[in-house]
């Protein structure tokens, strides 16, 4: 847009320029003639062959005439029907009575023509008014003022039109508007006022122009050059539609590779979210590692998930541990060693249980304090421990109660191990409360019941027998009733 309007103002710039110096140049060759004839006014013949001169030799004027004392006296064309006739058109009129060189006002003669009239005064040598010699341009026939406008005529969408001081359109590229008045609108107020400039202006038919106007000084004469907005953008329009052809499979292309990149990225975070809904699965931790974390926040995330994992697993591990070990000892308590003979029954191995007792333990705490006891059982348990094999199953089930089950044993095998127990117990200096023994209840599965309830029946009252019949022996379920 910038560009037209640029353009515009600089070609209307040219062409008042040139329309400029073809006026001075046609006032100038009237000049010329009038200083030629001033002199010798009274001989016809040579105004006649100087106004047929300047008419055919210049090609300035579409005719010529030399007004003498108010009447006409020569004619180019020659038209002698008129010779010695008064002249009454605007032109002569204005000429005659303003008596300088002059460009007249345009106006339409009586044949229709619409005309420019340039003449020059006629002087005696005293000083005398005695007439004029003037040219005439047809303006809506062919002149020389057309061919110079129509010669530029400029391609693109751009046309010019001139107007004269009454804002009547002198030319334009639709001929039937020569001659027309133009409304009141900027430009042509700016133009007339002798300013160049440009404007966005709305035409006769409301069309958005971009105008570029200047002002043909010597005739107050204004030339617009204009085009319309919409031929200036079409280009554009043309360029978006080129640009949209030429990117579209890029764009496609571009659309596709985001669309690839956004699932190959999406994907391991997808599986990730995926299992981190389903902790509660098994294979949970080995789903975690198949994931395949591609790039970095993907891996950040995997490993942050991993050790979540594996701290969770090393927490319930703890748990499990926790809830299954007796505090004190370390040894399995009583809920774990359930567990322990549930599996030996459900696999249905034999074993055998040596419940053990502390004699007077509530002794030794009395005696030397609970802490002190507590050490002693620690001591115990160990003294257990030194004789349990690899598969046998140390627990503390009370206070001062423990239990060895001893798997794939019958009573009187498990006999002989609960004998070098108490033998062991009885003669081992525990350093915090010297010496302690204890009674044991042996009983076996299948041998003395057919579940765990009976079996530690069975083993309970061994013990109680044990206890009965003067403490720190064994005693096997059956050899009691
Ligand atoms: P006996 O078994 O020979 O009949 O006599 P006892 O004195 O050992 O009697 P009983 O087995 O009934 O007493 C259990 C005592 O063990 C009661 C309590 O003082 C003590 N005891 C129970 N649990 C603990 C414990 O965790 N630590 C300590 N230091 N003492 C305990
Ligand atoms: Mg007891
Ligand atoms: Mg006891």
């Amino acid at each position: 847009m910038s560009n037209t309007l640029k353009s515009n103002f600089a070609y209307a710039n040219k062409l008042a320029s040139a329309t400029n110096n073809f006026l001075e140049s046609a006032m100038q060759q009237l000049a010329y003639s009038a200083k030629k004839i001033e002199q010798n006014i009274d001989d016809n013949t040579l105004l006649q062959a100087e106004v047929t001169r300047l008419n055919r030799q210049t090609n300035s004027f579409n005719s010529v005439i030399i007004n003498k004392y108010g009447i006409i006296s020569a004619t180019s064309p020659e038209l002698p029907l008129i010779i010695d006739q008064p002249l009454s058109s605007p032109g002569a009129t204005q000429a005659f009575k303003e008596r300088r060189p002059l460009i007249s006002d345009s106006y339409m003669s009586k044949s229709g023509n619409l005309i420019v009239f340039i003449s020059h005064p006629l002087f005696s040598s005293k000083g005398d008014y005695l007439g004029y010699i003037g040219g005439s341009l047809y303006l809506k026939e062919r002149s020389i003022l057309n061919d110079l406008l129509e010669h530029h005529y400029f391609e693109g969408g751009t046309h010019i039109y001139v107007v004269d001081t009454k804002k009547r359109i002198l030319y334009h590229p639709d001929s039937a508007r020569i001659g027309t008045f133009l409304a009141n609108n900027k430009v042509i107020n700016q133009v007339l006022m002798g300013n160049d400039g440009i404007a966005h202006i709305n035409n006769s038919q409301n069309i958005h122009m971009l105008a570029g106007y200047a002002p043909v000084k010597l005739a107050n004469w204004g030339i617009i050059a204009q085009r319309p907005i919409k031929v200036t953008l079409s280009s554009l329009d043309t360029l978006i539609i080129a640009v949209i052809k030429r990117t579209l499979p890029i764009v496609i292309i571009i659309f596709i590779l985001i669309g690839l990149f956004a699932h190959f990225i999406s994907k391991p975070l997808k599986r990730l979210a995926d299992i981190a809904n389903r902790t509660d699965e098994l294979n949970h931790e080995s789903e975690l590692k198949k994931v395949k974390s591609w790039y970095f926040e993907s891996q950040q995330l995997k490993t942050a998930m991993l050790k979540g994992e594996s701290v969770l697993q090393l927490q319930i591990g703890q748990l499990r541990h926790d809830a299954q070990t007796d505090p004190l000892t370390g040894i399995h308590n009583r809920r774990s060693l359930k567990v322990w003979l549930d599996k030996l029954i459900h696999e249905q191995t034999l074993f055998t249980i040596l419940e053990i007792d502390i004699d007077f333990f509530k002794r030794v705490n009395d005696t030397y304090g609970h802490d002190k006891g507590d050490e002693a059982l620690k001591a115990l348990t160990k003294l257990i421990q030194s004789v349990a094999r690899k598969d046998d199953i140390v627990a503390r089930i009370g206070g001062e109660e423990f239990v060895l089950v001893i798997p794939n044993q019958n009573s009187e095998g498990a006999f002989k191990i609960a004998e070098r127990l108490r033998l062991a117990v009885e003669s081992s200096h525990i350093d915090t409360v010297g010496y302690i023994t204890i009674s044991i209840g042996i009983a076996s599965y299948p041998e003395h019941g057919t579940n765990i309830e009976q079996v530690f029946k069975k083993a309970d009252n061994a013990l109680y027998y044990a206890k009965e019949h003067g403490r720190n022996r064994s005693v096997i379920a059956n050899l009691i009733e």
